[in-house]
């Protein structure tokens, strides 16, 4: 056969060699040791929280060690693609913040070593498929759907391995002008790899995982499809390589396939990147893990990340600890820190299912807002809010000074207060601060009964002085208390608890909702003063 005759007839219009294209992407210049990484997420509109994770072990690689992280868009299954997909990738990782060097932006390309979206890329693909039909190593196939069913049949029938291989490639030794007379025929053609039929084993050593042994690969897997389109096995190896990705951050549902890509970096005569193969986020249901489905987990889609208002910090700072096994012991070791400081290492992960623990990520999520300043959280909830809640965007930016303030209640001190969980917990626990949104969503204590309620509002509202401070405020509301048979000391009421209507605990309370609606909230004193007199004065009259 000649084979250089056959490409020239499959690829008439390819005349740049591989050199061509090894000049066109030149090695990176890069400080020795430096990780080139990248994600290559598929458009389908659906960005999975497993796109995030290994962005995140992609971007702390690259920026760790002075190398380039990208965005290389994975379009080649068009059957999958959406209208605005790679928008919506791009815009997931911004919200989350991961900044990537080059890559595709919304609307083009950032970089040396683009096009970034592969069904751009089709005529780079097609000079290494045209070199490897020129070395006897692919060849076109013309096996339809139909024929491939009945290969199956029989293969599963005989309890043999499925695929196109040795005696079922029926188009491996097709001579030039069969193949000539297909294509003038109109028949497709998809370009396939000539597997070589072995029991020979492979060693790859993956970073994670270590040392991995498979079987070599033996398939006439399919390089390009009948669209000329790659299939992701070729398009990964020709990407990689030409944009000399150090290392390739994946899934472990792609470790199966891993022996075509051995094959192909060995028939490219190409040096392997180092592959990484994350395991699956999981989560817990009843006392077993299970795999996250994107049919019945909401929080498997980055969406929901977005849409509850999960800062970007806080998903990092989860993700590292669902990541790193040590990283909760440093945050603990360094509670100030930024977690980029953290060092991150690849040898420390598990490869046994990542769990995702909704729970978990709430109350880091506590931490991490705690930690912010006032400021920090009004321009980040606020620029949340300015997408997902306009309305109260809209309150929060009337109200800047007094919505600072009262983000200032609780701060600091040895025990500061966590209230704030995410964005959109935010709007409902802040709500009492404006007018607007103030409502009253719990009951009075029943020890205060409306006469009680009455004679306590009117008495609170004659000693009321806003300029007082916290102990004389308190001293008065002491006073009340004692005044309408209420125990001042809770204690003197568990005691005889005949003898009081109830204790100061049921007053503040009371107080308590009625200039907050709740009976949970941050401290009266403090409160009254974000709120500032009038409204403070207007929310008790609504009582008498
Ligand atoms: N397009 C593949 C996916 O979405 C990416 C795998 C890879 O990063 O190589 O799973």
């Amino acid at each position: 056969m000649d084979y250089n005759a056959l490409a020239n007839l499959l690829f008439p219009d390819v005349t740049a060699q591989p050199e061509d294209m090894e000049n066109r992407f030149p090695q990176r210049e890069l400080p020795a040791g430096a990780c080139v990484t990248r994600i290559g997420p598929s458009p389908t509109g659906f960005v999975h929280l497993g796109n995030l994770y290994n962005a995140l072990i992609g971007e702390r690689l690259a920026h760790q060690s002075g190398g380039v992280f990208y965005l290389r868009i994975e379009d080649t299954d068009n059957k999958r693609e959406v209208e605005g997909a790679v928008e919506t990738v791009i815009s997931a990782m911004s919200y989350f913040g991961v900044n990537f060097d080059e890559g595709a932006v919304s609307g083009g390309d950032n970089g040396n070593y683009g096009p970034y979206r592969q069904r751009q890329r089709e005529e780079i693909y097609h000079v290494f498929a045209k070199h490897l039909v020129q070395r006897g190593l692919a060849y076109p196939c013309f096996l339809t759907a139909e024929e491939i069913d009945v290969i199956r049949e029989k293969q599963t029938a005989n309890k043999e391995n499925p695929g196109i291989y040795g005696e079922y490639a029926a188009c491996r030794d097709l001579s030039i002008d069969q193949v000539k007379e297909n294509i003038s025929a109109g028949k497709e053609w998809v370009l396939r790899y000539r597997g070589v039929q072995t029991d020979e084993y492979i060693a790859v050593e993956d970073a994670v995982r270590g040392k991995l042994e498979m079987p070599r690969n033996n398939m006439d897997f399919v390089l390009l499809k009948s669209d000329g389109i790659p299939t992701y096995h070729f398009a990964h190896v020709v990407d990689d390589h030409l944009m000399r990705s150090t290392h390739v951050i994946r899934g472990e549902e792609w470790l199966s396939s891993l022996p075509m890509h051995v094959e192909l970096f060995g028939a490219l005569g190409w040096e392997m990147p180092i592959y990484c193969h994350t395991a699956t986020l999981m989560k817990m249901e009843g006392t077993g893990k299970r795999k996250l489905s994107k049919r019945k987990d909401p929080e498997l889609a980055l969406s929901y990340y977005q849409q509850e208002g999960i800062s970007a910090d806080s998903i990092w700072e989860f993700l590292l600890t669902v990541l790193n096994s040590n990283f909760e012991e440093w945050r603990i070791a360094n509670p100030d820190a930024d977690y980029r400081d953290f060092p991150y290492t690849l040898e420390k992960m598990s490869i046994s299912g990542a769990l995702v623990d909704l729970d978990k990520l709430r109350n880091i999520s506590k931490d991490v807002i705690g930690r912010m300043t006032a400021e920090n959280v009004y321009k980040n909830w606020l620029s949340w809010c300015e997408e997902y809640d306009q309305t109260f965007a809209e309150l929060i930016k009337k109200y800047p000074e007094r919505t600072v303030a009262a983000l200032n209640v609780g701060k600091g001190g040895n025990k500061p207060r966590k209230d704030l969980e995410t964005w959109k917990q935010a709007c409902v626990f802040m709500s009492f601060y404006y007018d607007e949104t103030f409502t009253v969503a719990d009951e009075m204590p029943e020890e205060c009964d409306e006469e009680t309620r009455k004679l306590f509002f009117a008495k609170y509202l004659e000693s009321y002085d806003h300029a007082d401070d916290s102990s004389a405020w308190f001293d008065k509301v002491k006073t009340i208390t004692d005044e309408l048979g209420f125990a001042v000391k809770p204690k003197d009421y568990k005691k005889n608890p005949d003898q009081f209507k109830g204790s100061i605990v049921h007053i503040t309370n009371m107080l308590r909702i009625a200039l907050t609606g709740r009976a949970n909230a941050p401290d009266i004193h403090e409160v009254s003063h974000v709120l500032g007199e009038d409204i403070v004065r207007n929310r008790i009259k609504n009582w008498l």
